[in-house]
C-alpha cells in the first residue's frame, strides 16, 4: 500500500492532492446544512473531489466513478458514502431501540446486513456508528445513539464497526465505518442541537470517550468530527482531540472527515475567516472537508503563505488514498456497480425477517398490570391513535435510503396476525400534534404530521365509540419520525397535547388501556404510567414494525428489551442518569429531607431507570455468592446468582452487574454497569449466572487521567435493572 500510494502521490499536483480532501454531495439526499454542492461533475473531472455522498444505486455510482476514472487526469476512484444509520433499504429499529436489546450479536448482524445492502447499492462508506453518549433526552439525536452508558455503548460501537467492515475491507460486501460525532456531541448544553459542550477531562475520559475509543480499537476506518466545541475549540479544528488523543494516544490510523460544513461553521463559532479555519482544521488533523469546500478553495493559498505545510496536505491525502486502497478501489474501481447483488441481496424475505426479529427484541415493556398483555388473537380490540395506521412514520429518523412505503403499519400487522379470529375497531382519534410551530419544523423533510380535515372532537368521539364496542383499547401514540433526530430538540418531551386528550377520553371509557409508544427519545410518561394498564415502548421499529408489534402484543415473542437510557419524570430532572455521583448530601428517600440534594417538587427517582424493562413472565433473583471477599492483583473473583422464571411464560432476561467503588482519590459514581448476560429461561426454570471480576474491571481515571486501580472497598450489585439490585461487598487488596 505504501509503495502504491507513494507512486501515485508523486504524480499528483498540489491541486489534485487537495482535491482528494474534498467530500461533496450533489443533493437529492437529505441535506442537513444550507449548502448543497454545485458543479460536481466538472469538479470530479478536474480531480477536485475525493468522495461523494447522497449518490445511491449502482447506476448513479457507476456514472460518478466513470467520471473520476476515465475523465480525471489520474483516474482516482471516489469514496461513496451515505448515512446508513439503522439499515440501508431494509430499515431496522432506530439505534436507541437496538441498544435496548442489549443484544450485541443482533446489533452486529444489523450492521452486517446494512453493509451488504449498502455495498450492493454501490456504496463503500457508511457514516455510522453514531456513538455519542447522551444523558439529555431533550436532544433529538439520542435516537441515533445507544443511550447513556459507556460500557454498553462501547460494546455496541465495536460490534457495529465489525459488522460494517467485516474482516477484509476489500471484500465486495464490506464498507468503511465512520464513528461519529467525535467528540462529546451528545453533551450539548440544554439538549439543544449544535450547542456548546463543556466538561471536565475526567468526565470525558470516564464516561464520554470510551465508545469512540472502542470503535477505533475495533478498526473503524474513519472518524467524523463533531459540530460542537471542546475546551473552547470546535472539534473540527481541535488539535488536542484529532491528533493528540485520537492518533497519538489511541493509535488511530484512518482518516478524519468533518461533519457537514463544520469547517465553515467555525467562522460563526468565532474562529476566523474561511482560510483561517480551514488551515486550523488541517493542522489539527482533519483530512477531509464535508461539503464546505474550505480546503478546496483556501489550502493552496495557505500553503503559499506558509500557514500550513505540504507535509500536512500530503498526510491527509495519503490517508484518503489509503482508505481507497484498502477498499480495493484501485484494482476494482467499479466494484458493486454492475452486478446482480442489488436485486438479490436488498430487502429480501430474510432481511425483513431479521428486521422483524430485531424490532421485537428492541421493544421495552414498561408496565403490565394484571397481565393485560399479551392479548388473544381472538380479542375484540379498539386500535386507535394517529400512529396506528401511519406508514409514513414507522421507519424513524435517519432512514435516508429506507422506503417508508415498504413499512408495515401496526393495523396491518395486527390484522394479519389475527386473520379471521378476532376483530379490530380502528379509529385515528387525533392528529399527532396540532402545535403549528412544532408541526412546521418536524415536517421539514416531508409531511409526517398531517392535519386531519375533521375536528379533534369528532376524531375523539369516533375513537371512544370504537373503544366502547371493544374489550380492550390499544392506543398507538407518540412522536412523528422526525420529532427526534437531528435538529429535533424538544423542551417538552411528553406525548403531544392532541394525543393526550385522546388518551384521557379513552381512559374515561373504563376499558383496559394498552398504550404503545413510538418515540426517538425517553419521554415523560407520568399520566400514562399512572393510568394505563400496560405500556409497551416500541420506539421506531423500522420496516417490519407492524408485524413485530403483532408478535409481541399477542405473545408469540415475550418482550425482553431493557432501557439504555433513563426516563425522567419531568424535564426539570434532566440530565438524569443512573451512574451519577453520590454528592456530599445524598438523598436517601426520607420524605421531607431538607438540605439534601433534591427538589421541592419532584423526587430524585426517574420514572423508569436505566436497565429497566418487564417481561410477560416474572424473574426472581437469589442472593449473590462471591467466590471470595478479597480480590488481589492478578486474581479474579466470581459472583454468582440464581435467576428463576417464576411466571407463566418462557422468557429472556438480561442479568446486570453493577459495581461501586466506595472510596477513591476522585469521587466515584454510585454504580457503574460492568457486565450483563442474557439468559433464556423456560417457565419454571432456574439458571445460575456467573460474572468474573478482575482488578481490570475496577480501574478508573484518576485526576492525572491515569487508568488506575485503587485498593479498598467495593460493592457489587446484580439485578434486573439499575435500581433493583442485590448486593455484596468485597475488598481489592
Ligand atoms: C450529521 C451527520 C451526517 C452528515 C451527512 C450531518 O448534519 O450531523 O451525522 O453524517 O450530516 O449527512
Amino acid at each position: 500500500m505504501k509503495q502504491f500510494v507513494d507512486n501515485l502521490m508523486k504524480k499528483m499536483t498540489l491541486e489534485e492532492k487537495i482535491g482528494q480532501l474534498n467530500l461533496l454531495t450533489p443533493g437529492g439526499g437529505v441535506a442537513t446544512g444550507e449548502v448543497v454542492s454545485k458543479n460536481v461533475e466538472q469538479k470530479i473531472k478536474e480531480g477536485k473531489v475525493g468522495g461523494l455522498f447522497g449518490v445511491v444505486g449502482q447506476e448513479k455510482v457507476r456514472k460518478a466513478q466513470e467520471l473520476a476514472i476515465s475523465q480525471s487526469r489520474l483516474g482516482i476512484p471516489l469514496l461513496i458514502g451515505s448515512d446508513v444509520i439503522h439499515g440501508h433499504k431494509t430499515t431496522f429499529p432506530i439505534p436507541l431501540a437496538m441498544s435496548c436489546s442489549w443484544n450485541i450479536p443482533l446489533i452486529e448482524g444489523m450492521a452486517r446486513t446494512s453493509a451488504k445492502e449498502a455495498s450492493a447499492d454501490g456504496l463503500n462508506w457508511v457514516f455510522s456508528p453514531m456513538v455519542d453518549i447522551a444523558r439529555d433526552p431533550r436532544w433529538g439525536r439520542v435516537a441515533e445513539g445507544s443511550g447513556e452508558d459507556p460500557f454498553l455503548g462501547s460494546l455496541i460501537a465495536a460490534a457495529m464497526v465489525k459488522g460494517y467492515q467485516g474482516n477484509d475491507l476489500s471484500k465486495e460486501d464490506a464498507v468503511l465505518a465512520c464513528v461519529k460525532h467525535f467528540a462529546l456531541y451528545g453533551a450539548a448544553e440544554a439538549g439543544r442541537d449544535y450547542n456548546t459542550t463543556d466538561m471536565s477531562r475526567l468526565r470525558m475520559y470516564q464516561d464520554y470517550l470510551p465508545p469512540y475509543k472502542a470503535a477505533v480499537k475495533a478498526g473503524s476506518a474513519s472518524v467524523m468530527s463533531s459540530f460542537n466545541e471542546i475546551d473552547g475549540i470546535p472539534a473540527t479544528g481541535n488539535k488536542w482531540l484529532l491528533t493528540d488523543l485520537l492518533r497519538k494516544e489511541w493509535g488511530f490510523n484512518g482518516f478524519v472527515v468533518s461533519d457537514y460544513t463544520s469547517v465553515n461553521e467555525m467562522i460563526a463559532h468565532g474562529m476566523g475567516d474561511l482560510q483561517t479555519v480551514s488551515a486550523l482544521s488541517l493542522k489539527a488533523g482533519l483530512d477531509m472537508d464535508m461539503v464546505g469546500e474550505g480546503f478546496l478553495t483556501t489550502l493552496k493559498k495557505s500553503l503559499q503563505e506558509g500557514k500550513i505545510t505540504i507535509q500536512e496536505i500530503d498526510a491527509a491525502c495519503r490517508r484518503i488514498l489509503e482508505a481507497k486502497y484498502k477498499l480495493g478501489l484501485f484494482t476494482s474501481p467499479h466494484r458493486n456497480t454492475s452486478n446482480e447483488r442489488a436485486s438479490v441481496e436488498i430487502m429480501t424475505a430474510a432481511t425483513r425477517q431479521q428486521a422483524r426479529e430485531a424490532a421485537t427484541k428492541s421493544f421495552v415493556l414498561l408496565k403490565n398490570t394484571a397481565q393485560t398483555l399479551p392479548l388473544k388473537k381472538s380479542a375484540n380490540i379498539a386500535l386507535v391513535g394517529p400512529l396506528a395506521d401511519n406508514r409514513r412514520n414507522m421507519l424513524g429518523t435517519w432512514s435516508v435510503s429506507g422506503d417508508w412505503k415498504e413499512a408495515v403499519t401496526i393495523l396491518e400487522g395486527l390484522k394479519k396476525a389475527m386473520g379471521s379470529n378476532g376483530k379490530i375497531n380502528y379509529a385515528k382519534g387525533a392528529d399527532i400534534s396540532t402545535d403549528s410551530m412544532l408541526v412546521a419544523r418536524a415536517n421539514a423533510l416531508g409531511v409526517e404530521i398531517e392535519k386531519d380535515t375533521r375536528s379533534a372532537e369528532t376524531m375523539i368521539a369516533e375513537a371512544v365509540k370504537a373503544a366502547q364496542a371493544s374489550e380492550v383499547v390499544v392506543a398507538v401514540v407518540g412522536e412523528a419520525a422526525d420529532m427526534s433526530g437531528e435538529a429535533s430538540s424538544r423542551s417538552d418531551i411528553g406525548i403531544p397535547e392532541s394525543q393526550m386528550a385522546l388518551l384521557k377520553a379513552l381512559k374515561q371509557t373504563g376499558k383496559p388501556l394498552v398504550i404503545l409508544v413510538l418515540n426517538g427519545r425517553p419521554l415523560t410518561l407520568n399520566w400514562e404510567a399512572a393510568n394505563a394498564d400496560a405500556i409497551l415502548d416500541i420506539w421506531f421499529g423500522g420496516t417490519e414494525t407492524g408485524n413485530a408489534v403483532a408478535d409481541v402484543l399477542f405473545g408469540d415473542y415475550n418482550p425482553s428489551g431493557k432501557l439504555s437510557m433513563t426516563f425522567p419524570k419531568n424535564v426539570g430532572q434532566i440530565p438524569i442518569y443512573y451512574s451519577h455521583k453520590n454528592t456530599g448530601r445524598p438523598f436517601n428517600l426520607e420524605p421531607s429531607a431538607k438540605f439534601k440534594s433534591n427538589y421541592l417538587d419532584v423526587s430524585n427517582e426517574p420514572l423508569y431507570p436505566f436497565g429497566y424493562g418487564l417481561s410477560y413472565t416474572q424473574f426472581s433473583y437469589g442472593d449473590i455468592n462471591l467466590s471470595s471477599n478479597n480480590l488481589s492483583n492478578g486474581q479474579k473473583i466470581t459472583a454468582t446468582v440464581t435467576v428463576s422464571n417464576i411466571g407463566n411464560y418462557d422468557g429472556e432476561e438480561t442479568v446486570q452487574l453493577y459495581i461501586r467503588d466506595m472510596v477513591g482519590s476522585v469521587t466515584r459514581p454510585v454504580k457503574e454497569l460492568k457486565g450483563f448476560q442474557k439468559i433464556f429461561l423456560k417457565k419454571g426454570e432456574s439458571k445460575t449466572v456467573a460474572f468474573t471480576i478482575t482488578p481490570e474491571d475496577l480501574k478508573f481515571y484518576n485526576s492525572n487521567l491515569k487508568w488506575v486501580n485503587e485498593t479498598g472497598e467495593f460493592k457489587l450489585m446484580i439485578g434486573p435493572d439499575s435500581e433493583h439490585t442485590k448486593e455484596k461487598g468485597f475488598t481489592l487488596k
